[in-house]
This record gives C-alpha cells, sequence and structure tokens, in this order.
C-alpha cells in the first residue's frame, strides 16, 4: 500500500491509543516500517535512535535472530494451545519455572497475562480473591502513589493517577486511593533522602488510618521507579521502607515491574537493588522484549496457598484465552536467554553507567532543572526558569515543538505531560550509539531554546 493510502487508512480508521483524536486527524502517524538493533526506519526511510524502546519494551533491540527463530519454531510445532483448565504447553511451562527461578524471594507462582493492564488487573481480582478466602471481608481498599501507573483496565486505570486515565471515566473507584509520590523536585523540596521515606511511611499509615485501619486496607501497590509519570526514582531505602512497613499493618505489597523488570534499572528486577520481596510482584514489555504480547502476575507461596485453598473444588474464575500463550512464551525464553548467557544484562548495566554519566553532563543546560536516572532509564525535567522551575508547557510548548526537532534530528523519546522527556534505550545499545543519542538530544535541546 502507498504511503497516502496508508495515511488515508490510519486517520480514517485507527483509533490511537493515548492521542487526541483530533491532533491524530490533523496531523496523522509517524508510521514505522522496519528496524534494526536500537534503530527504527520510517515509511520515508527516515532513520532514528529509537530511545524509548518501543514503549519501554525493547529491551533486546530489534531483529534479534534468536528470538525470531524461536517464534518461528514454536509456530510450526504448536501456535497455540489454551492455558485454562488443565491444558498447557512446554514453553509456557518452562517459562513459569524460569521466572520462579529468577524472581525474588518466594514469588513461585506465575499467572500468565497478555500485558502489564491484565497483570494489575488479575492482581486486582486475586487479592480480593485472597481476602475473602480469609474472612477478612472488609479488606478493599487499595493504596497507590500519585503520578504512578498501573496501565489502562477498567480497574487499573483508577489505580494509575495521572488524570487524562481518570478524566470522563469517572474514576478512581470508591477503594482506590493514592498518597503522595517521593518526588522532591517539585513535592518536598529540600527534605533529605530520609525525610523523604519517613514523609511517605508516615503518608501510608495516615492513609491507612484515614480509611478505617489495617482491617480495611488490602494492598499498597507502587512502582519501583514510577515510569509514565515523569521517571521519578526513589531515594535508597524507600522500597524497603515501604515493604516494611506493609508487612506491619498486615496490607499486601504489590510492585509493578512492568517498566523496571529485565534489566531495565541495572538488575534483572528492580526491587532486588533493595532487597526487597514483594507479595506480588506485576511484569510485561522486556518478558518478551515486546516481540509478543505478555506479562505476568507473580506471587508468593503464601498468597497462593490461601487462594487454592479458598477455591477448594471450584474454579478460580479468572481467566483470558491467550494467558501463557506458547508463541509469546517462547519468545520470552529466548529473551530471557539473552539477558543471562546473551550478556544483555551485563551490557546493560556497562552502558547504563555511561548514560548515566552522560546525560547527568547535561545538567547545566538552560532548559533542564533535573536529571533522573535509573540504569538505561531516565527523565529529563524541563523548565524554562531553573529558579522558579517554571514548567515549558506553560509557556512555550517546547514538548511538541521537541518531538518535531527529535525526528529531524533522528531521535525518538518520549515526552510526558510536557515537561518530562522520557528515555528507555534498548539494552542493546553500545557506548558509541548512547553518543549519538546524546548528541542528538542536545542539538534538539538547542534548537527548541
Ligand atoms: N504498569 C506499569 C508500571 C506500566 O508502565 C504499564 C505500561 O506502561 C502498565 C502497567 C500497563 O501495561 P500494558 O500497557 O502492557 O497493559
Amino acid at each position: 500500500m502507498n504511503k497516502d493510502a496508508l495515511m488515508t487508512f490510519d486517520r480514517q480508521h485507527l483509533f490511537h491509543p493515548v492521542l487526541p483524536p483530533h491532533v491524530h486527524e490533523e496531523h496523522g502517524a509517524l508510521i514505522l516500517e522496519s528496524a534494526k538493533g536500537a534503530y527504527v526506519k520510517d515509511i520515508d526511510g527516515h532513520e532514528l535512535l529509537d530511545g524509548f524502546s518501543g514503549l519501554w519494551c525493547v529491551n533486546a533491540g530489534y531483529g534479534h535472530e534468536s528470538i525470531i527463530n524461536a517464534a518461528h519454531e514454536q509456530l510450526k510445532t504448536l501456535p497455540y494451545a489454551t492455558g485454562y483448565f488443565h491444558f498447557a504447553s512446554e514453553p509456557t511451562i518452562q517459562l513459569a519455572k524460569r521466572l520462579a527461578d529468577l524472581a525474588p524471594g518466594n514469588l513461585n507462582k506465575v499467572y500468565f497475562t497478555l500485558g502489564g493492564s491484565d497483570a494489575v488487573d488479575s492482581a486486582i481480582r486475586l487479592i480480593r480473591f485472597y481476602f475473602n478466602s480469609l474472612g477478612k471481608l472488609n479488606k478493599k481498599n487499595i493504596i497507590a502513589l500519585e503520578k504512578g501507573y498501573h496501565g489502562s483496565s477498567s480497574t487499573g486505570a483508577g489505580l494509575t493517577a495521572l488524570p487524562v486515565f481518570h478524566q470522563k471515566f469517572d474514576l478512581p473507584l470508591a477503594w482506590q486511593h493514592h498518597i503522595p509520590s517521593h518526588y522532591p523536585y517539585r513535592n518536598g523540596e529540600g527534605l533529605s533522602d530520609q525525610e523523604i521515606i519517613n514523609k511517605s511511611v508516615s503518608d501510608l499509615k495516615a492513609k491507612v488510618e484515614q480509611l478505617g485501619g489495617p482491617d480495611h486496607v488490602a494492598a499498597f501497590f507502587c512502582e519501583p521507579v514510577q515510569g509514565s509519570g515523569g521517571v521519578i526514582v526513589p531515594p535508597t531505602g524507600y522500597l524497603k521502607a515501604m515493604r516494611d512497613t506493609c508487612r506491619e499493618l498486615d496490607i499486601l505489597f504489590l510492585a509493578d515491574e512492568v517498566i523496571t523488570g529485565f534489566g531495565r534499572t541495572g538488575p534483572m528486577f528492580a526491587c532486588e537493588t533493595e532487597g526487597v520481596v514483594p507479595d506480588m510482584m506485576t511484569v510485561a514489555k522486556g518478558l518478551t522484549s515486546g516481540y509478543a504480547p505478555m506479562g505476568a502476575l507473580l506471587m508468593g507461596d503464601h498468597i497462593y496457598d490461601v487462594i487454592a485453598d479458598g477455591a477448594g473444588n471450584t474454579p478460580v474464575g479468572h481467566g483470558f484465552t491467550y494467558s501463557g500463550h506458547p508463541v509469546s512464551a517462547a519468545i520470552g525464553l529466548a529473551v530471557l536467554d539473552l539477558y543471562e548467557s546473551g550478556g544483555l544484562l551485563d551490557n546493560g548495566q556497562k552502558v547504563g553507567n555511561y548514560f548515566e554519566q552522560k546525560l547527568r553532563g547535561l545538567s547545566d543546560h538552560p532548559l533542564i532543572g533535573e536529571v533522573r536516572t535509573a540504569g538505561m532509564l531516565a527523565g529529563i525535567e524541563l523548565v524554562v526558569d531553573k529558579t522558579n522551575k517554571t514548567k515549558p508547557s506553560a509557556a512555550l510548548q517546547v514538548s511538541p515543538k521537541m518531538y518535531k526537532e527529535g525526528y529531524k534530528n533522528g531521535l525518538i523519546f518520549r515526552a510526558f505531560a510536557d515537561d518530562v522527556i522520557g528515555f528507555a534505550p534498548p539494552l542493546c545499545c553500545t557506548v558509541s550509539d548512547i553518543d549519538i543519542l546524546i548528541a542528538r538530544f542536545e542539538k534538539t535541546l538547542n534548537n527548541v531554546l
């Protein structure tokens, strides 16, 4: 199909997630055609360094033969097997075993989903099942962080705390609550790391009290590094303090590692940095490196045992036709090989250090208010006035301009709520890819000044 037809049909028939529909109708889409390594090409043949790994998912980079071959072989031998009832397939079982081995502590039970939103949704449903099985019938409220993102399902989107996911959707629901994020740049300036942690702990305790005490609260959800809220990195010790507080209050702690899992921040899972073992963990994205849809909810044995006993001889009525899809699972196994024996995790850590150092070198740029990094994950908070921290969106609309400039300079990044630029380059990047990324970013910033 030629470009004009594609552009027309895209405008006529594709409803793009998270884009104002009229903006799409006016400007159309950036249609990508091919990709290799860390680079993508659009239908005009224009090459771009994908500084965002698609949507923070293509950790391995594009065009990996081993992943493609694994998918091809699985398509030939068994393209589908349900995970429902008593059916299973070999790659799905192997992947569950590998995830259980890799995950911290006793997160030994794996519930496969199609992505992150339904992993979060599954967690919410199974938490209900868990507490109802224990006879703790009032433990319904769930607390999450302001600026958090937990997907777009009809329940998960209420735990997400970004306004566009609530407005006109009648969210959040009555049992969904939020406490302030660990966001010192705009929320608690001047506090030391320890003070931020202490404040977060007391915010959580106060919220639990306000909701009627621990008997009325089921769980606390957080991302180990907040992604879509603007890549907000907590101080070291935060996760452990929040985890310990949840244990003390007898509420479950869920780590949403959909972005941070699989080497994005350095280790396989970001929770490992502080030796934290959550009661539940959600993963997706890097699990298959985006080559096929798949997510998972991992749960501790202590959660599974209660659910299994609570079910007795009746089914746990929650499932998806494509749960544990064998092609996605085969891809997941090939991707895990790359992280481990293929050296991708090690490369991500090494290049991630370099990336952090180079980005920090840009801190004096007049448009940069703060640089936040965690391995191959970064948020650059843009300001038009460093002293007053004036957001560019209010004055100059820097971010839309930046998208255009970025494109001209051959760089893809993400602009959050018009004042934070996000980067999540593939873990396969070399040091010279990072040099290219930084040079293109600096040029982009200079051109919008
Ligand atoms: N949780 C987090 C932390 C995410 O960042 C995302 C997506 O970006 C999700 C959940 C939802 O995942 P998905 O888009 O695969 O449904």
